[in-house]
């Protein structure tokens, strides 16, 4: 291959919360607009990128990966260091590296975002009532991950393969689902199921509410684990799962569909507002 009249080609080295977080596809696409070469990669120390192209573009792209990085991801350091040009043809997402042992975290869990919940509400769009609809700005994370290099093989997601509709998502560079590890559909992703009586999706989700109402413990087993849930307006049942969790006096988490359902059970403050939808949702005291 012919490198091109005065190109540079530098080597960056990205660690922190940088897999599982849309890191890749964000260099792709910064890297192939600034009309960049080279190369990205998950490996188990965090993202490595070979880029080669003119100076001013390779310190453009080298800049937004501290300056501008994905919304998910926490960059801890980059370090560059130039190497050979090398003559690549374009711009890649090479397979992730297994060298040494693994150092890179993964991001958290992240609540659906508006695009994903958008398309959920849809009666039009074929993720219409899918629960488990993700993105590469949302979805599950850390409690998916049996390995890194953060990658689907490495996931508990590794069994559902991708139906063609969501692999050619997952393939093109301008869908929001480039490299979405945990990507799926109703056609080819998990699926809601009331194991006492095998019933899917719709069905599954009425039984469930059928036993809640009726003041049942209900074992609700998600991606991560189980947990257990019972209608919190029942005192009978909310005693049940306290008799059975032996736990007397410990609060439980309260779930509620937004902040004016929060709102009607408590005073909400704008810290704990603001705490309630960021993208992690975490239990609020
Ligand atoms: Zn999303
Ligand atoms: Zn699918």
């Amino acid at each position: 291959m012919v490198a091109a009249e005065g190109a540079v080609r530098r080597r960056i080295r990205v660690t922190g919360t940088v897999q599982g977080v849309g890191f890749r596809p964000f260099v792709y696409r910064h890297a192939t607009r600034l009309g960049l070469r080279g190369w990205v990669q998950n490996d188990s120390a965090g993202v490595l990128i070979e880029v080669e192209g003119d100076a001013p573009a390779v310190d453009e792209v080298t800049r937004l990966l501290t300056d501008e990085p994905p919304p998910l991801a926490r960059v801890g350091n980059v370090s560059t260091e130039s190497v050979p040009v090398a003559g690549d043809a374009a711009f890649a997402i090479l397979d992730s590296g297994h060298d040494g042992e693994p150092t890179a975290p993964v991001s958290v869990d992240t609540a659906t975002c508006a695009a994903c919940l958008a398309e959920v509400d849809d009666p039009a769009d074929r993720r219409f009532r899918y629960p488990f609809t993700n993105c590469t700005d949302c979805g599950p994370r850390y409690t998916i991950v049996r390995s890194v290099p953060y990658d689907r093989p490495g996931t508990t997601m590794a069994g559902f393969t991708m139906c063609p509709a969501c692999q050619a998502e997952y393939d093109d560079p301008a869908d929001r689902r480039f490299h979405a590890q945990p990507n799926a559909c109703p056609e080819c992703g998990p699926r809601l199921r009331w194991s006492l009586s095998g019933a899917e999706g719709d069905a599954a989700l009425d039984a469930t509410v059928a036993a809640l109402r009726s003041g049942a413990v209900v074992a609700v087993k998600g991606i991560g684990g189980f947990h257990l849930a019972v209608d919190a307006t029942d005192a009978t049942a909310v005693a049940e799962l306290r008799r059975r969790k032996s736990r007397d006096h410990k609060p439980f988490a309260v779930m509620v569909a937004d902040l004016n359902a929060a709102r009607a059970l408590c005073s909400l403050g704008a810290a704990a507002a603001e705490a309630l939808m960021s993208p992690g949702r975490p239990v609020v005291i």
